[in-house]
């Protein structure tokens, strides 16, 4: 049985690690993918978890295979193709810590997980399921996703959803659009960002963009971040907010919002999705908050996830 099984891209993250002797930028290969960034926090916080998705039978698909593994996450879900090679993204940061990404996927081997290779046993024996938008960007991996969802339906698991929307990998961003809002009125919960509130609803105010989509697809549970400023959490009529841990020593935002994620299904696993309080929800926006402050001073997020314990000693150092 596990907690949380999610599906979805697993690649390598190039990030411009400084220059050579002959001023060319170098790039580390750090594990990338926003859902076993967030299944190796839910590890770190003592869940069981497994991940579904495909890379290619190279070099970098069995590094990936060896770093995801060393999180303790089950790879048993994760194919390997022949034909097709690992996905690729390379990634520019900028001095904020915000980036850019450039995918090398043309095809990669996440995009072609195909619907029968799915392990369904897997996702029936989950409490949550997790998914994004990266494994709905094409016609092959979107079937897969959607036979998943319906598995994970049917077997009365929590839909999870974080959109993460990056739109140089859609064919026109209506399909984004529709894709976003395919996954919207499945989930139970819902984590969406500032900008992909705007993009689905037009909307920068917080609030009444998260009103739209309440309105539209009555998700239980949402939870919106806003990047520095820390993050929002919408449930029944109540709504809670914490502000965000400014870090001096923050480089890159990879894998924050995977990590606030990671956090907020821990809190629905131990507390249930019924009958949380506005203290429940502040403690869970304090807590995943901290979490993702602290990968922001970190290169990469996989591999360098705090441990429960370091997370709560920052907040008390934070709050003291
Ligand atoms: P990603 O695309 O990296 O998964 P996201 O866009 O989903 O991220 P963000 O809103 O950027 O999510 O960040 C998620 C959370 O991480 C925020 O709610 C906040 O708690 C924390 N965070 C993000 N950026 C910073 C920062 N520069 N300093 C401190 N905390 C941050």
């Amino acid at each position: 049985k596990y907690d949380v099984v999610a599906l979805g891209e697993l690649l390598i993250d190039f990030t411009m690690n400084g220059e050579s002797g002959q001023g060319n930028p170098l790039f580390e290969a750090n594990p990338g993918g926003a859902p076993c960034n967030v299944l190796a926090m839910l590890q770190k916080l003592g869940k069981r978890t497994a991940f579904i998705g495909k890379v290619g039978n190279d070099m970098f698909g069995k590094m990936l295979e060896e770093r995801a593994g060393s999180t303790g996450i089950d790879l048993k879900g994760l194919k390997k193709d022949d034909e097709v090679h690992t996905t690729l993204a390379f990634v520019q940061t900028f001095a904020d810590g915000d980036r850019d990404f450039s995918f090398y996927r043309n095809p990669g081997a996440d995009m072609m997980l195909k619907a029968e290779e799915i392990a369904e046993e897997m996702i029936r024996e989950a409490e949550v399921f997790h998914f994004g938008t990266l494994s709905m960007t094409d016609p092959i991996v979107e079937k897969a996703t959607k036979k998943a969802i319906e598995t994970a339906k049917e077997s009365g698991c929590i839909l999870s959803f974080d959109p993460n929307l990056r739109p140089p990998l859609w064919s026109s961003l209506d399909k984004a659009k529709e894709m976003i809002a395919y996954g919207m009125s499945v989930c139970d919960i819902l984590k969406i960002s500032d900008n992909e509130i705007e993009f689905m609803t037009g909307k920068k105010d917080i609030d009444e963009g998260i009103k739209e989509i309440r309105d539209r697809f009555g998700i239980p549970l949402i939870f919106a971040t806003l990047g520095k400023d820390g993050s929002r959490a919408y449930y029944q009529d109540i709504q809670a907010q914490a502000a965000g841990f400014v870090n001096p020593d923050t480089i890159e935002t990879t894998g924050a919002g995977d990590t606030f994620c990671a956090c907020e299904l821990n809190y629905v696993l131990e507390h249930g999705l019924e009958g949380l309080t506005k203290e429940n929800l502040e403690e869970l926006l304090t807590f995943a908050n901290a979490a993702a402050s602290i990968i922001t001073t970190r290169k990469g997020a996989l591999c360098v996830m705090p441990e429960k314990e370091e997370i709560l000693s920052f907040i008390k150092k934070r709050k003291a």
